[in-house]
């Protein structure tokens, strides 16, 4: 069943060459017990690794049931060996680190068996050679003796064709020599046995034919088989170890030396606990400064002014080539130049058009809106028996959701000391500072003792003040209209059925943690109010007369000045809040929009909900703005901007830096882990060896040592992010000591996952090569090793 033909085999080392086996034909029959016989050097070792298929010959050919062996590939062979072939060896080979069941079921784990079936099969096989009661244990708690049966329960358990023993009693006293080759005759039963032995006695009384070597050459053959034609009929299970196998194989290595494995793994950890502290420092920085930004930015209005806003063109005139300047010049002159010709002064033109394009605004994104108008409303107030004007221009309208209720911004923000939050268009509110502080020129205005050192709540709540169309409120008199203005006509004016009833209806302040104030302490009151006095003095008569007259101020009867008039009334100045009355009075757009003809407010700030919804806001805003040209532009302000991109452009920047550095650990403990791959793969040369001889393919063995460097990067990378969190606390009563911020280092998970994979995958890396070289061993030389 198997022939060796005209085998020769040499090794070369260096330019010396050494013939091992010199055209050696050997027939062997498929059960027989052959014994091996020659002196040392002779070539036996040699034959028998080339008939298990662990060395390859130069030239001749064997043949396996008729199959030529000379077109095997690497996979045919180690097929081959783990199917057909039981190795036996001298000083038995076992792997230590793995239990005798383990060792006993390797050859099946590499070629599939599933476990219930492998584990019955070492069970039978361990019973046969006499250790059933020593399954258990791990090899080196068994004899010289034990150890050799649990070689060859190993060799048996794939229930091999062929078993190949070298010299496997060699390291055996008598009695127990006896004990294995009884074993082993009785194995012979139903196989072919090869032994190597060079006890001519042994063989003698246990085999049934001796095959003597000298000088890599058969001298004697005491029952050769002449040559026989066989019809090939031979079939193989291709081996592979599942990554399973390697983790176990390696793992049990590993358990073997925990400590060197422990420091070996924290020294590795060090530049992943260096990364992730930083990643967890300027993570928690980087929300510290959100919800910053999202509490105390975010309260920022975004503001669409008519005021002016100034551009500096340096840098885009800077961009025509003709006009081209020098960034901190080397030189000795002065360079006049008109500054006038640098800035333009943009108006923002607010139009109609453009309230419908805020309308479209996501309500969603928008906490309140407030609108600043430059209509004069006529507001009376009396203490019973009189009225007297009240001054409305220290009057503010507050931020309110567009159709919903009018308080919800003023409730989101701001705590309500007295009454209740407005909750119709008529309601004032009272907004006090945060020292409960009110302005006299308020005080009076409410008609309460300005004098006095406090003033109670209940005084203010429900204080009342009325609203006069205009038609109540001007009379006309000759082609002039003037304020019905005596005081008996203001108590009737204020008794009047169309004049509209407003109270404060409640006193709220900011709320202690809402970081910025944005509205001003005083009389505040809804643009609904605003809105709807306009409305009604659209058609008022003095609106009416003012619009059919084009060149006399019919309040005044004095002439528009013509330059002014070119200014388009709603010019910049004229409607600042709080700007002389004088000039908005010179222009007849100026006297309509006070007189609440013009529904258009002067300025507009928008209270985005939180800071992303600004984002989007000013974005909708931008969109407005496309195809215009830079002068019907409408630019807005957004002050939270600013800030937001320079602290979290510093703070990266910063992480780089320091995430670079750590790296550089990253790269020594890479290094590292070669080394201490390497080392294991010398280390366990012998195993490689045994493997390969049950049948493991090169990249079987590859796939141990990464089997062993994938433990060891998981494991430093579990202690590493474990480390890091531990490291946050103290980290955290640093930082808390120094800036009272609390819980700013915090790991993120993910980032904590995406590093102990970066760590595992370096490691791997690391122990690549290594890997590589122990794929590449030679399997006999490895099992010469000690
Ligand atoms: P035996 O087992 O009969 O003692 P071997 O088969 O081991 O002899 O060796 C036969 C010859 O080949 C010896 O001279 C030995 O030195 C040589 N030899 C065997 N293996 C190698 C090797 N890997 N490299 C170099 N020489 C070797
Ligand atoms: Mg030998």
């Amino acid at each position: 069943m198997l022939q060796l033909k005209n085998i020769s085999k040499s090794y070369t080392t260096g330019d010396f060459t050494q013939v091992a086996l010199d055209n050696v034909s050997l027939n062997l029959r498929a059960n027989e017990f052959v014994a091996i016989l020659g002196p040392s050097g002779s070539g036996k070792t040699t034959s028998l690794n080339i008939i298990g298929g662990l060395d390859q010959y130069d030239s001749g050919d064997l043949v396996i049931n008729g199959k030529s062996t000379q077109q095997f590939s690497e996979s045919d062979w180690d097929a081959y060996r783990n199917n057909s072939v039981g190795f036996i060896f001298q000083s038995y080979n076992l792997i230590n680190h793995l239990s005798i069941m383990d060792n006993v079921e390797m050859g099946m784990t590499l070629s599939g068996v599933p476990a219930t079936e492998k584990r019955e099969k070492a069970r039978i096989v361990l019973e046969r050679v006499g250790l059933k009661d020593h399954m258990h244990k791990k090899p080196n708690q068994l004899s010289g003796g034990q150890m050799q049966r649990v070689a060859i329960a190993r060799a048996l358990a794939n229930d091999p064709d062929i078993i190949l023993a070298d010299e496997p009693t060699g390291a055996l006293d008598t009695a127990t020599s006896e004990q294995i080759m009884e074993l082993i005759k009785e194995i012979a039963k139903d196989k072919l046995v090869v032994m190597v032995t060079h006890n001519p006695e042994l063989a003698a009384k246990y085999t049934d034919r001796t095959v003597e070597f000298r000088d890599g050459r058969i001298i004697s053959d005491s029952n050769p088989l002449p040559e026989q034609k066989v019809s090939s009929d031979y079939q193989l299970k291709k081996t592979s170890m599942s990554f399973l196998t390697a983790l176990k194989l390696s793992g049990k290595n590993i358990l073997t030396k925990k400590w060197r494995t422990t420091l070996t793994a924290f020294a590795s950890s060090i530049g992943i606990i260096g990364i992730a502290l930083i990643l967890s420092l300027s993570n928690g920085f980087n929300k510290q400064i959100t919800n910053y930004e999202a509490g105390a930015l975010s309260n920022f209005p975004v503001m669409i002014n008519y005021s002016a806003v100034s551009m500096d063109l340096t840098e885009a005139m800077a961009e025509d080539p003709e006009d081209t300047l020098t960034e901190f010049p080397d030189s000795t002159n002065v360079y006049p130049y008109d500054p006038s010709e640098n800035t333009i002064v943009h108006n923002n033109v607010i139009t109609k058009d453009y309230l419908v394009h805020l309308e479209g605004l996501d309500p969603k994104l928008v906490d309140g809106t407030s609108y600043v108008r430059s209509v004069n409303m006529n507001i009376l107030k009396s203490d019973g028996n009189t009225a007297t004007a009240v001054n409305a221009a220290g009057f503010t309208s507050f931020p309110s959701k567009n159709g919903s209720d009018p308080g919800s911004y003023l409730e989101k923000y701001y705590d309500l000391l007295a009454g209740s939050f407005p909750s119709k268009d008529t309601d004032l509110v009272l907004i006090l500072d945060k020292y409960n502080r009110l302005d006299v020129a308020t005080v009076e205005t409410l008609g309460l003792d300005y004098e006095a050192d406090h003033i109670s709540f209940d005084e203010i709540i429900g204080k009342e003040f009325r609203l006069i169309p205009n038609d109540v409120y001007y009379v006309k008199s000759g082609d002039l209209y003037t304020v019905n203005g005596s005081a008996s006509n203001l108590m009737e004016m204020y008794n009047s059925p169309d004049a509209v009833s407003v109270k404060i209806a409640g006193i709220v302040r900011l709320q202690e943690e809402s970081p910025m104030s944005t509205l001003s302490a005083g009389i505040s009151y809804s643009d609904g109010l605003a809105q709807n006095f306009i409305e009604t003095a659209q058609n008022s008569e003095i609106v009416k007369a003012q619009e059919a007259s084009d060149d006399i101020n019919v309040l005044t009867g004095e002439v528009f000045s013509k330059t002014a008039g070119q200014s388009a009334g709603v010019g910049p100045s004229a409607m600042m809040p709080g700007a002389g009355g004088s000039s908005i009075m010179e222009t007849k757009e100026g006297v309509l929009t006070l007189l609440g003809a013009s529904s258009i407010p002067s300025s507009i700030s928008i209270y985005p909900v939180d800071f992303d919804a600004k984002e989007e806001i000013v974005a909708y805003l931008d969109k407005w703005n496309e195809g215009l040209s830079s002068e019907d532009k409408i630019v807005y302000t957004d002050m939270a901007a600013l800030v937001t991109s320079l602290s979290g452009g510093i703070m990266n920047a910063i992480t780089l830096v320091l995430i670079a550095f750590a790296s550089i650990s990253l790269v020594v403990s890479m290094i590292m882990i070669g080394i201490i791959t390497y080392i294991s793969v010398l280390e366990r040369t012998k195993e490689i060896g045994v493997l390969r001889a049950l049948g493991a393919r090169k990249k079987d063995i590859t796939r141990v040592f990464n089997a062993e460097t994938f433990i060891i990067g998981s494991f430093s990378g579990l202690l590493a992010i474990g480390i890091t969190y531990l490291l946050t606390i103290p980290t955290n009563m640093i930082i808390k000591s120094l800036t009272d911020l609390s819980n700013v280092s915090l790991l993120n998970p993910l980032h904590a996952i995406l590093l102990i994979l970066l760590n595992v995958l370096l490691t791997i890396l690391g122990g690549f090569i290594p890997a590589k070289l122990a794929a590449r061993k030679n399997p006999v030389t490895a099992l010469r090793s000690e």
